[in-house]
């Protein structure tokens, strides 16, 4: 690793970091380390580190805010590429929104609220990046980005860019074509909104913010909604049905106020996160005969 370190020093990469503990990249908190951990601060810089990687054939994958991801305790081998500063650009052309994929996806939706277009609304509570949300088809409330998104720009692996329509990408629950058959970043998205009442734009607002802080654990270390929702159902209402609010496993914990999260308790490791998850697996497997699928990306080395 550290040639490949001196080689992105080399291509003028300024935010190169060996060993990183990704425990410090994630909303979970938890996670072993990056071989290492690249930080562009530009779509240049970006490219240049993809060109390197391709030619060297070392494994990589991009990170948001780790807001859905679950790191193993091994870490990441390959490179670990988060989008810095210059990525997290916006601009607004009429009803229009073009956004950088490293920009929060919380300060997009209340910058957009301020000028009154709506459409964002529901994004108001997903703490990850625009790229995530697109990878992740992210929503809320009833809507998701894929209602919005006209389209994305995504840099491929083998450091060309491409643009993505709506349609091109795929979407479906929470997934993205990003997700199986093109594999590239996403440095840009196309929102397509309306123009709306700012009045009731940031009514709407402020009444998902206070659900979400009614029903979410938000002061605790976690990853959102840990498991997809089971056809006609609810996820956690199934968990909360089989007694397993509270219960822990060293310090990872079905939260009390809401079954569907597991929040890190201080000192959780993804192991303990991992065995809970198998446990409300085999247990909601042997009530209810539905096998959950987990919603949170598990990567990384045990
Ligand atoms: C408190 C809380 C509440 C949440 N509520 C919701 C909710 O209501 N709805 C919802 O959908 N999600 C929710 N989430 C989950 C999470 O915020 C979303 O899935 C979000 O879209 C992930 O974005 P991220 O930038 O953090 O991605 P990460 O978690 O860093 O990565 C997720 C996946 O996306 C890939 N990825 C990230 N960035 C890029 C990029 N630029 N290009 C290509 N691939 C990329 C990663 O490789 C990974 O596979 C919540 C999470 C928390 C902690």
């Amino acid at each position: 690793m550290k040639a490949i370190t001196q080689e992105l020093i080399d291509a003028q990469i300024e935010d190169v970091r060996l060993h990183e503990p990704l425990s410090r990249h994630t909303t979970w908190k938890v996670g072993g380390p990056a071989d290492i951990l690249v930080i562009p601060r530009d779509k240049d810089e970006l490219k240049r580190t993809i060109e390197v990687l391709h030619r060297r054939n070392i494994p990589w994958r991009a990170i948001g805010r780790g807001s859905n991801l679950l790191v193993r305790d091994g870490g990441i081998r390959g490179v670990v590429i988060k989008l810095g500063n210059g990525l997290d650009y916006y601009r607004v052309d009429g009803d229009r929104v073009i956004a950088g994929g490293g920009l929060s996806f919380v300060k997009l939706s209340v910058l957009i609220a301020k000028r009154g277009l709506t459409g964002l609304e529901f994004a108001g509570g997903i703490p990850g990046t625009v790229g995530g949300a697109v990878f992740m088809n992210a929503g809320a409330h009833g809507s998701e980005i894929s209602r919005v998104l006209e389209s994305a720009e995504v840099l491929l692996e083998e450091g060309r860019w491409i643009r993505l329509t709506n349609r091109e990408l795929n979407f479906s629950y929470r997934h993205s074509i990003l997700q199986s058959s093109v594999r590239g970043i996403v440095t840009e998205a196309v929102f397509q909104l309306k123009e709306g009442n700012r009045e009731q734009v940031a009514a709407s607002m402020a009444q998902f913010k206070d659900r979400r802080r009614q029903t979410q654990p938000l002061q605790h270390p976690c990853a959102g909604s840990v498991f997809r929702n089971p056809g006609g159902d609810h996820s956690g209402r199934l968990i909360e049905a089989a007694g397993l609010k509270g219960y822990r496993i060293g310090d990872a914990e079905v939260s009390t106020q809401h079954a569907n999260f597991i929040i890190n308790r201080g000192q959780a490791t993804a192991n303990d996160v991992l065995t809970l998850i198998e446990h409300i697996i085999r247990t909601i497997e042997k009530e209810y005969g539905v096998t959950l699928v987990p919603e949170v990306q598990v990567v990384g080395e045990g």
